[in-house]
């Protein structure tokens, strides 16, 4: 076993000292490999759409999209960056409850494959927008579906929601394409939350949103271009969890998408998935600055903390769940005591794990939260305290790229502004 972590080969004290730290650190062949697993055991009708929320670097978007992904994008930035990845509109789709007109426009301007639609005033808006341009937009509706399934982190549906429309709101409308002649309704979409481990939960919310489908399409009288079965598949962060087997998931899954395929043969049948692509790709690195101790207990205070990694301060429990975490310079020693691992930001909730037990930390050593490749930087508060964002890596055919340059001072100064002619003005110090 090697005494210190690598990434294709490549030794973490290497790489911390020359990208710096903190530091997000991928591994470009667990990306791939992802993919690759997906493609080999999924149905092969089953595309799989990349959330880029979960990621929204654009080196990781381009080498998922290398492998076969898609793009499901929820803003401009996102749009943007899914484009600049190589991802290629018709194989783009954009959701998200609060689209702004510029969003729409740029839908229908850039002609991303549909709009996944979440309310009747939001399906206004793009009737308007496409009339305004003499053209028809393809859509999708999302539907808020009557029933829940167990097993997901967050439950998107069955439930009171600001997402997608109410199923029962959908069936009542008959007359909802006619009342839009600058729309054409042509999908879709569910998404039952996220953090599922439950094979059983992925089949079921997977048969009830394919039936849904089909009613509804035959209801409102619109084609299946697309059905968007959501995804939400989770990975295992915590001691009492367990990885989905995908091989499992597959085999309750394809029977199902198999029915579904041959019964519509020109049915594009897509997954969205982030966290499931990305999360274990990814380690979060910071280098130990002071190790103390207070009132009995060690604390090992790094470079980086919770600013980077909100995820895994563990909200929502009460009990402190840690993320898997190590030294990575030193995997070949065993367990001697309960650490505390802090980073700088002035506040006590900023501890990326509690008492984990690691050999003795000592100042210099490189601490990684594992399976940190969804939800970092981006959901984390990363301009707390002025520290900015980190920098990113992306390890591909055992070389390692810079893919995000940290932040520096002058970067989190730059969009602010002084106001001219006022006593507290730049030069009222003086
Ligand atoms: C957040 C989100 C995703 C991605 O969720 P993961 O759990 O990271 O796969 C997909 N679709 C929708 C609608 C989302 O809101």
């Amino acid at each position: 076993m090697p005494t210190e972590f690598e990434v294709q080969g490549l030794r973490i004290t290497d790489l911390a000292e020359e990208f710096g730290t903190p530091l997000y650190l991928y591994d470009g062949d667990a990306l791939s490999g992802r993919m690759k697993d997906l493609r080999d055991l999924l149905h092969p009708r089953l595309e799989v759409f990349f959330s880029l929320k979960a990621n929204p670097n654009v080196a990781v978007c381009s080498l998922l999209h290398a492998h076969g992904a898609r793009a499901e994008v929820s803003s401009l930035a996102e749009l943007a960056t899914a484009r600049r990845a190589g991802v290629s509109p018709e194989d783009i789709v954009f959701l998200g409850p609060g689209k702004s007109r510029e969003e729409l426009e740029a839908c229908l301007d850039g002609g991303v494959y549909t709009i996944i639609c979440e309310s009747f005033g939001e399906l206004t808006l793009i009737d308007e927008a496409a009339a305004a341009r003499g053209i028809v937009a393809d859509v999708a509706l999302r539907v808020n579906p009557e029933f829940a399934v167990k097993g997901s982190g967050l439950t998107m549906g069955g439930k009171p929601r600001q997402f997608g429309i109410d199923e029962a709101q959908l069936l009542a409308a008959p007359d909802l394409a006619a009342r839009h002649p600058h729309v054409r309704l042509m999908g879709v979409q569910v998404y039952m939350g996220t953090r599922i481990l439950s094979e059983g939960a992925v089949a079921e919310n997977t048969e009830r949103i394919l039936g849904l489908a089909e009613r509804l399409a035959g209801t409102l009288g619109f084609p299946l271009d697309m059905v968007d079965i959501g995804g939400g598949l989770g990975v295992a962060y915590f001691d009492n969890e367990s990885d989905l087997d995908l091989a499992d998931v597959a085999a309750r899954i394809n029977p199902l998408l198999d029915k579904f395929a041959s019964a519509h043969p020109g049915t594009r049948l897509v997954m969205e998935l982030g966290r499931y692509l990305t999360a274990l790709a990814g380690t979060y690195t910071v280098r130990v600055r002071y190790v103390k101790t207070s009132m009995g207990e060690n604390f090992a205070v790094a470079d980086g903390g919770t600013n980077h990694h909100m995820a895994a301060v563990g909200i929502g429990s009460f009990v402190k769940r840690n993320f898997p975490i190590r030294v990575l310079n030193r995997l070949d020693e065993s367990a001697s005591g309960d650490w505390n691992i802090t980073g700088p930001l002035c506040t006590p909730n900023d501890t990326l794990g509690k008492k984990v037990a690691l050999p003795e930390v000592r100042p210099g050593d490189l601490i990684g939260v594992a399976r940190s490749g969804a939800y970092g930087p981006s959901a984390s508060p990363v301009n707390f305290l002025s520290h900015g964002h980190p920098a990113e890596v992306l390890v591909v055919d055992g070389r390692a790229h810079l893919v995000r340059e940290p932040d520096r001072p002058e970067d989190l100064l730059r969009a602010q502004r002084l106001p001219e002619g006022v006593p507290f003005g730049g030069s009222a110090g003086r």
